[in-house]
């Protein structure tokens, strides 16, 4: 993969785990993250003792090996409230954009026989289609590991509670990395949630699952309009969306095969005493559009996730 030349010594001990490194001043450097492969999310400070920070997954990386002294990191906690602040005029802004541009609709609207055609092999009928305002993109530019390509996307918008839209994701069908699927149209923001069904709020029981299309297909498996299923954006959420759950009693994550590291992190963050975790052998949506999974037997499944805290023992035990 790319990567600027040479690259800086800090990165010595990562240099097999990061890519899109990137100058940002002399004292700062963007790149990939090396835990949860966030494509731009972590950053490098060089002031004082080097610290890199993850703003996807909150990982902390001490380059040299030297935690950063107190006023190191009294700096750094600063430099981030004022980012925190830069991202809530940010959000502000892309809703603001986004509601008088109602983009999503154009996209939903304009879509052509070919994006009815993805979407309803995916497992989204038209009418849901329609429910979610999935659309389609022919031409979308993106940029990947240091260049610019282009690929049609099928388009998720992304709406906060009461459909207050918050972003809209861009499934590319023809990723230059198959393991770098999605954009943002707002990028430089959060991820958002995916929730199936906007007017309701995030209490009793939900259903949280990995990836926004498979918890549409869930959903619409499952064929209960109030049952709570969300979809998370990928296997290391970050903490902004572990808070969207607070007012949730019990939640049930649905996680693709081999995500149990993932998992368990998720669980302890969410709180294991009301967490159960269904990693399934396939993933979800392929499962059912294959047939191993009814919809009728959607719920069955769910009941036989493994409780949260059982998961975690089980983890410690094994190291
Ligand atoms: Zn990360």
């Amino acid at each position: 993969m790319p990567r600027p030349a040479p690259l800086p010594a800090i990165f010595k001990e990562y240099e097999e785990r990061v890519y899109n490194v990137r100058y940002v001043s002399d004292t700062e450097y963007s790149s990939s993250c090396p835990d949860c492969a966030g494509d731009d999310r972590c950053r490098w400070f060089l002031r004082g003792s080097p610290l890199g920070w993850c703003r996807q997954c909150n990982s902390l990386f001490f380059p040299t090996g030297v935690r950063p002294t107190k006023d190191d990191l009294d700096r750094w906690r600063l430099d981030q409230i004022e980012r925190e602040q830069q991202e809530l005029s940010k959000i502000a802004r892309t809703i603001a954009t986004l509601k008088n541009s109602r983009l999503w609709e154009k996209y939903h609207k304009e879509m052509p026989d070919e994006g009815i055609d993805y979407w309803t092999r995916r497992g989204i009928s038209p009418k849901l289609q329609e429910w979610w305002k999935f659309g389609w993109v022919d031409e979308w530019l993106y940029h990947c590991e240091g260049k610019d390509y282009v690929s049609p996307t099928a388009t998720i918008p992304l709406f906060g509670k009461n459909y207050l839209p918050m972003n809209i994701k861009h499934r590319l069908i023809y990723p230059h990395n198959p393991k770098d699927k999605y954009r943002l149209e707002f990028s430089g923001v959060k991820n958002p949630l995916f929730l199936t069904n906007p007017r309701l709020p995030l209490d009793g029981e939900v259903i949280a699952i990995e990836g926004e299309i498979k918890a549409a297909v869930v959903w619409a498996n499952i064929k209960d309009i109030d049952r709570r299923v969300v979809g998370l954006p990928g296997c290391n959420p970050g903490k902004h969306i572990v808070d969207e759950f607070k007012g949730a009693d019990s939640v049930v994550l649905v996680m693709d095969p081999g995500s149990h590291d993932q998992a368990k992190k998720l669980v302890k963050d969410l709180g294991p005493a009301r967490c159960k975790v269904l990693i399934t052998p396939e993933k979800i949506d392929d499962a059912i559009l294959a047939g191993h999974l009814l919809g009728s037997d959607i719920e069955g499944a769910l009941k036989m996730a493994t409780p949260g805290i059982d998961l975690i023992a089980r983890a410690e035990r094994r190291i």
